[in-house]
Parts: C-alpha cells; structure tokens; sequence
C-alpha cells in the first residue's frame, strides 16, 4: 500500500533497520524524524533510501532561506523521497527549499524529492496561537499556511485528519496532504497521545495523499501483520 507511511520512531538504528526490513513490500514507505536523526544522523536515512525504501525527512526546518536550502540541498544527496519545512518560516524560505530541493536533485541526475510544508502543529490549539501573537481561528490558520506553501510552489502539506477537508477545498486535487493521526479501525485502540484521530479509511476518505503511521504498527506484537491490516483497510477506501 503505497500511501501507509510508517514512523520509524525508535532510538536505534539497528531498531529502525529490522522494522524496515520487516515491513519492506507491506508498506509505502518510512519516516524518520528528528529522535532517530539525533540519535544516529544521517547514515541510517542514506542506508535504507539506497535500498529504494521511499523515506520521508521529517525534520520542519524552519530558519533562514539560505539554511534551510542548504539543510534541504543536503537532503536530497541523502536520496529522501520527501522533506518537509515549516509553512510559518515564509514565501521566500519556502521558494528556497523547492528550489535546493530541485536543483540538487538535477545536479545528481534523480527525481527531486517532494517538499511539503507543516502548517500548525497539531499539539498546539487556538489558545496557544493567541499567544504566540497568531489572531485567527484554527482552520483560517492552516487554511491560509496551506494556500502559502502552494503558491511557494510545495507539493503539499501536513495535516491532522480535521483539516484535511479544509485543505482539499482550498488547494484542490494536486496537491499532496500527509496526514498523522490514525487510530481506531484496523490501527490500535489505544490512542496514545494524539487527541484528533481517525481511521486510515476515514483519512484517506476524505482526501488525505499519505497517511503516518507509527505506534499502532511499530509498537505492535507483529508490525508485519498490523500494516498488513491497516493497508486492507486503506484498499477498502479506495473500493468504496
Ligand atoms: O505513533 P503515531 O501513529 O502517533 O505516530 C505519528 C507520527 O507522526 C509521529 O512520528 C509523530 O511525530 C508524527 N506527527 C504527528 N502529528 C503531527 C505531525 C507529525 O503525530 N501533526
């Protein structure tokens, strides 16, 4: 199932190297966020991109245009399928990382990798917004930083299973939404620590491009078997 995502979030490489192997065919491809990239840099990025496992970047450089170019430049020599940046970092830094992003990725003869955007943190609500100094309601917010990672040329964004509706009827069909938060049907129970959830059929229901998922399949007695059940779950989606 080409768009289950899974979040590589172990401490190990060895660790993030056995689920990989074991989920190798089941799944779309991997994310490897900031825990594992602290704790092993890049090597572990470039070793499974090299064995053409599609790994998504999950860093949200947020900083200058020049850095984040640069962050983005180094990115795309690693092999990574896809990158992402904070939306809230602006136009220009934004043009800078899909251009880096597209000229490295020439410069080495490979396809560029897909730069996405992050809109809002899902861990913060309207209360915390009002005191970072951000005035408008939620869904203005992400609505508003979703239309700007489109006109800065992204290929799409993240977003919780909530907005994804909000984002398709601003930004249309072409244009990518990553979506975390999958619980419940063939995912676990247990909702760990995300509040918004829904269901992988639901996501991709209502429009999301790629889902992430991460406890309910690494966490699992059997990860094999659990992505194996959420990506049936995923293809009865797209059934109906
Ligand atoms: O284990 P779980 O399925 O909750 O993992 C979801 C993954 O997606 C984690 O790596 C988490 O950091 C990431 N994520 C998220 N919510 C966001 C953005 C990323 O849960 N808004």
């Amino acid at each position: 199932m080409n768009q289950l995502l899974v979040a590589l979030d172990v401490d190990t490489a060895h660790g993030a190297r056995a689920l990989a192997d074991q989920l190798r065919g089941a799944v779309g491809g991997f994310k490897i966020g900031s825990r594992l990239f602290t704790s092993h840099g890049p090597s572990i990025v470039e070793e499974l991109a090299a064995r053409g496992d599609r790994i998504f970047l999950d860093l949200k450089f947020h900083d200058i245009p020049n850095t984040v170019a640069g962050a983005v430049a180094a990115a795309a020599r690693l092999g990574v399928w896809m990158v992402n940046v904070h939306a809230s970092g602006g136009d220009a830094m934004m043009r800078a990382a899909r251009d880096a992003a597209r000229e490295e990725a020439a410069r080495m003869s490979r396809r560029a990798p897909l730069v996405i955007a992050v809109t809002v943190l899902t861990s913060l609500d309207e209360g915390a917004l009002d005191a970072i100094g951000v005035r408008a309601a939620m869904a203005e917010q992400v609505a508003r930083l979703a239309a700007l990672a489109q006109s800065a040329g992204l290929d799409g964004v993240v977003a919780s299973p909530q907005e994804i509706g909000l984002i398709r009827a601003r930004c249309g069909a072409d244009f990518s939404i990553v979506t975390p938060g999958i619980r419940g049907g063939a995912a676990a129970a247990a909702k760990d620590d995300q509040q918004r959830t829904m269901t992988a059929a639901d996501a991709l229901a209502a429009g999301a491009s790629y889902l992430v998922v991460g406890r309910p399949i690494i966490a699992a007695a059997d990860p094999r078997a659990a992505a194996e059940r959420i990506a049936a779950e995923c293809r009865t989606a797209h059934a109906s």
